[in-house]
């Protein structure tokens, strides 16, 4: 996993740090809304982010973005760790946003008793009112000139709880005629009289997102504060309340960091957008994502047909697959859709590397090797790895009843067809060419088995092995293969850009019909025996991986993440 190429943060970063910018620290954080899982576009943003700590010997932490008070979401915090970790990184210091909510409103204090910010009584409608539009200036609130005393009196009273959700809002002065709507008097707290899941019932106030990131960053001191690019009309906020509160030099800061065993602020972090990362065939929205589990349309956050990454975990995908298609696609500021298959791709490539190979049949048809005795039984050995002898061998039981898959055998078949047909000869993998002699069939014409020969002189070793023939088909041994469960998935939705509803259809009316398939199928016993998630690659069908809830032993139930091949290509 060597960089492919530079990028133009990681150009920052290298410049800042010559210059000796932020003291030549480099300080980043991942800061997720617990109120979903994550999902591939969030990987961008966390190899990013603890990427760019790890190469330049810096600190990343995994920050909460839990200011809203939301409902009950443990489930949530816990998978994004899990989620994180699974990737691959691992964090500095765990925050809470809610942690800095005394710094929040001291911050507001200062900003109110400078006469930057002031208790506005408009209600949310007269708000968007007087905010005005992009080609019209907005009109100062009647409230912007109230003294500082009374604001002061006022923002305590609200902390206080005084007064109903939605009466007053505190807002900074900036500029209601400015050409960045953002800076139009933004609100930074506003009331709700409501349970937060962090910090109970303490606070009736909830900083806007905004004005907390911002504080959040210079207090974790971060340096590079990585977003992506809807936030850049947001950057001069961002900027205008870091100059102005000005946290090194609060009068109080510094106590009520040190109160609750954090460091003062360092310095002034930076913040710097990128691209989000879009792939088609999916939906990354949370709010969808939600929509699909809610409704039942997959099953749960980690379905494997989910863009979640607990979901393509349990699809199989390595996290290395997933770290490589965040390489891959790189970090620009222009938008952009990645095909699927770039991620599926990523997906074979690791495998191939990194999975076992098993024998296994999924659609099974029985062949009876008729000059074999009756209970003939004989190990063979196979190597794991075609191209990695680390790999070893492991031994494979072969008899006279085998399975085969069902789409290797045409009793009519088309030109170029060169798998077993009746009469004809195919290579039998690493047992030598056998023959079908004759086929059974029931009432409806449905091929019950196939009686064969193997021919004895092209057993490996023997000069006979050489001969030549076109195809070579997979097998089980049917006396010792295992039942298995396997789940056949394919992309969930049929289109490519499932977020289009200009013709009136959502996302939801995209489902791929086809994404989830189940059928039993036969392993040789060495892919049987594997623990949960281990990768194997099933000769010929694709990567597969043990469920990681659903598998046993005895029981086995593996997944396909991907097949060997991109069957979507054109
Ligand atoms: P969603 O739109 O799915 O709800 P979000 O941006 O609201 O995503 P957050 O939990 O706030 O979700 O995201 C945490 C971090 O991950 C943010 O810094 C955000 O910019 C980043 N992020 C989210 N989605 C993507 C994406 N598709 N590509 C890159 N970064 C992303
Ligand atoms: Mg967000
Ligand atoms: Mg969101």
């Amino acid at each position: 996993e060597t960089p492919l190429h530079n990028h133009f943060i990681r150009q920052i970063v290298i410049d800042d740090r010559a210059n000796g910018k932020h003291g030549g620290r480099v300080a980043t954080r991942f800061p997720p809304e617990p109120n979903g899982y994550l999902h591939i576009g969030h990987a961008k943003s966390i190899c990013l982010n603890f990427g760019m700590a790890q190469e330049f010997g810096g600190r990343c932490n995994l920050r909460f973005d839990d200011t809203n008070p939301t409902k009950e979401d443990v489930e949530y915090v816990e998978s994004i760790q899990q989620d994180v970790r699974w990737l691959g990184f691992e964090w500095n210091e765990l925050r809470h946003a809610s942690d800095y909510f005394e710094v929040f409103y001291q911050c507001a204090e200062k900003l109110v008793g400078d006469g930057k910010a002031f208790v506005c009584d408009l209600s949310a409608e007269e708000v968007r009112a007087y905010r005005g539009t992009l080609t019209e200036a907005g009109r100062n609130s009647p409230f912007r000139e109230r003294s500082v005393e009374e604001n002061l009196d006022l923002l305590r009273r609200m902390r206080a709880g005084e007064f109903a959700d939605g009466a007053r809002t505190v807002r900074v002065k900036i500029d209601m005629a400015s050409g960045n709507i953002n800076l139009r008097d933004p609100a930074i707290y506003r009331i709700r009289h409501v349970e937060h899941q962090n910090t109970g019932s303490a606070w009736c106030i909830y900083p806007m997102y905004d004005y907390a990131h911002c504080i959040s960053d210079a207090v974790e001191g971060i340096t590079h504060s990585l977003c992506t690019l809807e936030f850049e009309d947001h950057r001069p906020l961002y900027e205008w309340f870091l100059r102005e509160i000005d946290l090194p030099n609060h009068p109080q800061l510094a106590a009520t960091l040190a109160e609750r065993g954090l460091a003062a602020p360092l310095g002034t972090p930076q913040q710097i957008e990128f691209s989000r990362l879009n792939l088609d065939y999916t939906v990354m929205s949370k709010r969808k994502l939600m929509t699909l589990v809610e409704e039942n349309l997959v099953e749960g956050w980690d379905d494997p047909r989910m863009p979640t990454l607990s979901g393509v975990r349990r699809r199989g995908f390595p996290p290395a697959a997933i770290r490589q298609l965040c390489e891959r696609v790189g970090v620009t500021k222009q938008n952009s859709v990645i095909e699927f298959s770039v991620l599926e791709g990523c997906v074979r490539e690791e495998l191939d590397a990194s999975a076992a190979r098993r024998l296994a049949v999924i659609d099974p048809l029985k062949l009876v090797l008729t000059n074999l005795p009756e209970g003939h039984a004989e190990t063979l050995v196979f190597s794991n790895h075609p191209k990695n002898e680390a790999f070893g061998t492991r031994q494979v039981p072969f008899g006279r009843e085998l399975w085969i898959e069902r789409e290797d055998f045409m009793e009519v078949p088309p030109k170029g067809f060169h798998r077993l047909v009746p009469g004809g000869e195919v290579r039998l993998r690493g047992v030598g060419i056998v023959k079908c002699e004759s086929l059974q069939k029931d009432a409806d014409g449905h091929v019950l088995a196939l009686q064969c020969t193997l021919d004895l002189d092209t057993r490996p070793g023997l000069p006979g092995a050489e001969r030549k023939i076109k195809g070579t088909i997979h097998w089980v041994s049917a006396t010792h293969a295992v039942a298995a469960e396997i789940r056949l998935y394919d992309r969930l939705f049929s289109v490519a850009d499932p977020d289009d509803d200009s013709d009136g259809k959502t996302y939801r009316d995209h489902l791929n019909r086809a994404s989830r398939r189940v059928v039993q199928g036969w392993l040789e016993p060495a892919a049987a025996a594997v623990p949960a998630e281990t990768a194997l690659q099933f000769e010929r069908l694709g990567f597969f991986v043990a469920d990681r809830h659903d598998h046993a032993a005895d029981r086995p139930v593996f997944n396909r993440a991907v097949t060997l091949r991109d069957s979507w290509a054109k």
